[in-house]
């Protein structure tokens, strides 16, 4: 096992230990926000024949040379119906939006660009360019071309051209199944009122909510008290989960017993402690191949230690390239603590400069302990460990948080 490692060792150990989820086959209708496990092969053109732009006149471009031009209307198409294959000399066929375009027809007319002719008759008033206003069949997708990429994670326009490909089973990576534990002997559930010397669990139901947040399944969440064996009993239940999250007890206190009863159940630990803050306590291991990470219990500390290694493991199990998210160079509005040795994860308040740059400050207080430094931040600010301060004017790395709209 290894000991006070960086933070970036910390997450290449994780991202090496974790491995693909099995694949499953989902109805388009649930398949939002999953990650696909194939790339997808058209079996059609899209569209998947020459169709109308708009509503107008179907027409050959020689007979709308001469303007106006009068052309008999022959036949109406609308969306849905067949065009006849072929028309007289000096006529034409009303269309609707989306009818299929016949192969003599070189142009659509827009109706805007006429008007009504005797009888049956319409006055073409400008002539239309080739192809004007058709769309053209496979203008969008060939068919037999490959579209999207293992791991992509299913967006709502995705879900539209999964359809319109006529996928209406996806192949998607299971979703990760997460155990949460959280351990104190002083923690209350939310419901009960406060008593002497207790907290309530703010933890577990965090935890939770990133897991779910993360596109996650939390198929157990458990507060259990700084009790061996009803810690060792947790485990046996976590282990139905594809990733076990314990909160609290990884420290080096009397009754830190969250490693020791993983021991106990074989965990093979990669890392235990590393060069951060919060989070330094955090540890990382395998139970019958199965990422176990030991978050200090400190909420904050357990929140950006979930956001910044757990979230990157569970994308990576769903076959996601991209495990982090992007991170943009800001100028620190005002100096904020930092020492070297540790890389901070220093909560801010970024905000788009008139000039275009991004600015950033920090939330206040960054104890682990106090929730206002989360929950009024939008960003989180990266200073490396080898920075000795951090005073103002000088640029930082800020990323997103994945709750926030950026500026
Ligand atoms: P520990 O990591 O167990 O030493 O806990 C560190 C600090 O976090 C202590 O002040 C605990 O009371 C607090 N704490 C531990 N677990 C939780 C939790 N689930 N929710 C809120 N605070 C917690
Ligand atoms: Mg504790």
């Amino acid at each position: 096992m290894r000991e006070f490692i960086s933070v970036e060792e910390a997450r290449a150990l994780i991202l090496d230990h974790v491995s693909l989820l099995p694949v499953e086959q989902v109805p388009l209708d649930h398949a939002l926000g999953r990650c696909l496990a194939e790339v997808l092969i058209s079996q059609d053109n899209i569209p998947p024949f020459p169709n109308a732009a708009m509503d107008g006149y179907a027409v050959r471009l020689a007979e709308v040379q001469q303007l106006p031009a009068t052309l008999r209307i022959v036949a109406e198409v609308r969306a849905g119906q067949s065009p006849p294959e072929e028309i007289p000399v000096g006529a034409c066929i009303r269309i609707m939006t989306g009818a299929p375009v016949p192969s003599w027809a070189e142009a659509v007319v827009p109706l805007e660009w006429t008007e009504a002719g005797p009888g049956d008759t319409v006055r073409i008033l400008q002539a239309p360019l080739a192809g004007e206003n058709i769309r053209p069949l496979g203008q969008d997708v060939q068919a037999g071309e490959r579209f999207f990429e293992v791991g992509q994670r299913i967006t709502p326009p995705m879900v539209a051209m999964l359809a319109t490909l006529g996928i209406a089973e996806v192949p998607v990576f299971r979703r990760p199944r997460v155990a949460i534990v959280t351990t104190g002997d002083e923690l209350l559930d939310a419901g009960q009122p406060l008593k002497a010397g207790h907290i309530r669990d703010s933890a577990g139901p965090g935890l939770a909510a990133q897991a779910q947040w993360s596109g996650a399944q939390v198929i157990m969440r458990q507060r259990v008290a700084d009790d061996s064996a009803a810690l060792a009993q947790a485990v046996e239940q976590a282990l139905e989960a594809d990733v076990l999250v314990f909160s609290g007890g990884v420290s080096v206190g009397l009754y830190d017993l969250v490693r020791q009863v993983l021991d106990n159940w074989g965990t093979q630990w990669l890392f235990w402690k590393v060069r951060q803050r919060p989070g330094k306590p955090m540890a990382f291991g395998l139970l019958e191949g199965k990422p176990v990470f030991g978050l200090p219990g400190n909420p904050v500390s357990s929140a950006l230690c979930f956001d910044q290694y757990v979230v990157p493991a569970l994308r990576r199990m769903q076959g996601q390239q991209v495990v982090l998210r992007p991170r943009y160079s800001a100028v620190l509005e005002a100096s904020t603590p930092k020492k070297a040795g540790l890389h901070f994860f220093t909560r801010g308040v970024a905000r788009l400069g008139k000039d275009g740059r991004l600015y950033v400050r920090d939330t206040g207080l960054q104890g682990s302990n106090l929730y206002h430094s989360m929950v009024r931040a939008n960003c989180l600010i990266h200073l490396s460990e080898s920075l000795e301060e951090a005073p103002a004017g000088i640029e930082v790395d800020i990323e997103w948080f994945s709750w926030t709209m950026e500026p």
